[in-house]
């Protein structure tokens, strides 16, 4: 049986597991931030600093620009080339 819970934003749903993730929440957290969760604390500041939030924004700029942000590491790239091309994006050529 699914059972009514309300989660700390306010939103009603129902869920018949245990998980206290609210659907809601996350639907609303995915488009904009999913890919920064992939990077480092410092490479996701290195784009946060930048305004550089989504996947759409991000395909504006050469790889060699996004590495020459501060706090950005090589080890960054491939996976923001992963969550690009997921989406039908790249790099700037
Ligand atoms: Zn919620």
């Amino acid at each position: 049986m699914a059972s009514l819970r309300v989660c700390e934003n306010g939103h009603d749903y129902y869920k018949s597991s245990d998980c206290p993730v609210c659907p809601i929440c996350e639907q609303q957290r995915k488009p904009a931030k999913g890919f920064l969760s992939l990077l480092a604390a410092p490479a996701r500041r290195a784009l946060e600093n930048e305004g550089i939030t989504t996947l759409e924004h991000l395909s504006e700029f050469t790889k060699m620009e996004i590495l020459a942000l501060h706090g950005m590491g090589k080890s960054s790239l491939p996976k923001l080339e992963t969550a690009l091309i997921s989406k039908g994006l790249c790099f700037k050529a």
